[in-house]
């Protein structure tokens, strides 16, 4: 099974993939430790989670995620 099979948080089938902003700090990102841009499989039940995080992000093992690359 290919990491592409599965979502980045967990075990469920991806509904597509994402391109995310994941940042080590705090909720405001201008304070951001370190950022990074990559593109994840999401599915729709973490898909909806970071929607709904917005500009904060959704905090996940010490690094936040939101949708979108700005
Ligand atoms: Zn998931």
């Amino acid at each position: 099974m290919s990491a592409l099979d599965r979502c980045a948080f967990c075990q469920a089938r991806p509904l597509q993939e994402s391109a995310v902003l994941r940042w080590v700090g705090p909720a405001d990102r201008a304070a951001a430790e370190e950022e990074e841009r990559v593109t994840i499989p999401l599915c729709a039940r973490h898909l909806d989670r970071l929607r709904r995080a917005g500009g904060s992000g959704w905090e996940h093992r010490g690094r936040r995620h939101k949708l979108g690359w700005w």
